[in-house]
């Protein structure tokens, strides 16, 4: 059988973007893939409309990278969000732009992008080996040579120019990332950043599943790490069974679940009334309270009905109805608005979280080649290494630039060598 001059371990946006962006140059490419089809979390992102990317410019844009957005940079630079929807739209996929600058398919299918994506891969000569779960990579004298994976429980081996490690983190393992890339790394010396989950639920201490998709817009969410405030969002916040998600819930979790496996206390403060202080609260709640002293059907007309049992039991004073407006109940209420504080106790895991945050350790790699330290044909691309972002279409865009930039690369290297085994 012919020597495949590059191996791609992983058929998920990174390993398929790679993919493309050698075939280009020519290389011959042969992508294993462990599941029975490709991009099995592409499917699944953004609720089943894949948001592709997003428009924003480089100085907004890297603000939801995390942890280093300056190594993100050069991949970026090599294929940019611009890149991504010119790339989609060139292979048959139109784009459509939306609040908060989010990129989706105008079809608002995410099986749509898998299919226009191994559709053009096909057309490009790149084989996907479905079914084939890499089980080790060899290298000799530092160089690597070859892949072993199985497929159908029989074991084969497969010989490379160049590899492309693009196996995904640890989250949603049901889609075919359960973190092997991680195992081979570890065999070939190569350091990882601690794995925690992000994007993820939060679970506070008390019952919040009465609350079960409960929406709460325009709120403040400030996280507290012991007594510092770490962070502060303003947006939307989502209660569903899993605990606190939306887009502020998750943009806090990244840091609130390190803290948590750290040991340290953490704990939210909502403010139910961002736009409005405590004391202009406070004295509206008290001329309300000469009409209706009822405090439930009054609170209605500041909260979302399915809140208010919750908000009541939360506050430690008791008071269901009042003979005459009060002072100091009318501060209590306002001050609980706007400093709502739960105490957060658990997350939920990889099976639910959107991202992995750590990964390949990034001075492992060369930012501008995607290319490791220690191997010079061994390539990382994807979720696999330590870079996340925020929800917004930034994953997914972390997973096209650096797989565009391994896979162009990788082809450089491989057609460098054949000019000097030529020569
Ligand atoms: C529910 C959900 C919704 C999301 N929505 C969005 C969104 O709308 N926008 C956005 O930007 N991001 C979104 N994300 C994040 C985004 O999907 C990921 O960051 C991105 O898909 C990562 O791409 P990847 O190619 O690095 O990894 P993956 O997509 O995980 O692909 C890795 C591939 O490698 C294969 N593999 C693993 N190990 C082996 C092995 N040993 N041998 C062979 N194959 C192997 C896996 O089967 C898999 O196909 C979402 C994530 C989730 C879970």
């Amino acid at each position: 059988m012919k020597k495949r001059e590059l191996i791609i371990i992983g058929a998920g946006a990174a390993g398929m973007m790679a993919a493309a962006a050698a075939a280009k140059n020519g290389v011959s490419v042969l992508i294993m893939e462990k599941m029975e089809k490709a991009g099995r979390k592409i499917r699944i992102t953004g609720k089943g409309r894949c948001n592709i990317t997003n428009t924003k410019d480089w100085n907004e844009f890297s603000t939801h990278i995390h942890p280093n957005p300056s190594f993100f940079k050069h991949p970026f630079y090599s294929f940019s969000n611009k890149d991504t929807i010119a790339f989609f739209e060139s292979i048959g996929l139109q784009c459509t732009v939306e609040r908060g600058d989010r990129v989706y398919p105008e079809s608002q299918l995410a099986t749509d992008v898998v299919e226009k994506l191994t559709g053009h891969l096909k057309s490009a000569g790149v084989e996907i080996r479905y079914n084939s779960a890499v089980r080790d990579i060899v290298q000799e004298s530092g160089i690597i040579k070859q892949v072993v994976y199985e497929n159908g429980g029989k074991i084969f081996k497969e010989d490379a120019d160049a590899v492309i490690i693009a196996t995904g983190g640890l989250s949603y393992p049901s889609t075919g990332s359960d973190g092997d890339g991680y195992k081979f790394a570890e065999k070939l010396g190569i350091s990882l950043k601690d794995c925690h989950p992000s994007l993820t639920a939060l679970k506070p201490d008390f019952d919040y599943i009465p609350l079960k998709w409960l929406i709460l817009k325009n709120v403040g969410l400030s996280l507290f790490v012991g007594k510092d405030m770490v962070q502060h969002e303003m947006g939307e916040l989502e209660f569903t069974d899993n605990g606190l998600e939306g887009s502020i819930g998750y943009k806090v979790s990244r840091r609130a679940v390190r803290a948590l496996i750290n040991r340290e206390k953490v704990s939210l403060v909502l403010d139910l009334k961002p736009a409005v202080d405590k004391a202009s609260l406070s004295s509206r709640l008290l001329k309300d309270m000469e009409t209706d002293k009822n405090i439930r059907r009054l609170l209605r007309h500041y909260m979302p009905e399915q809140l208010v049992e919750t908000f009541i039991s939360a506050i430690p004073g008791r008071f269901s109805s009042l003979t005459t407006p009060d002072v100091r109940i009318a501060d209590e209420i306002a001050s609980f608005m706007k400093e709502w504080k739960m105490d957060i106790k658990d997350y939920t895991s990889y099976e639910r979280a959107v991202i992995t945050a750590g990964g390949i350790a990034l001075d492992e790699i060369v930012a501008k080649k995607m290319v490791s330290r220690k191997y010079p044909n061994l390539f990382f691309a994807g979720e696999v290494i330590d870079l996340d972002g925020d929800t917004g279409g930034y994953n997914l865009q972390i997973a096209f630039s650096t797989g565009y930039t391994a896979g162009r690369e990788a082809s450089y290297l491989i057609r460098k060598l054949k000019d000097s085994s030529s020569e």
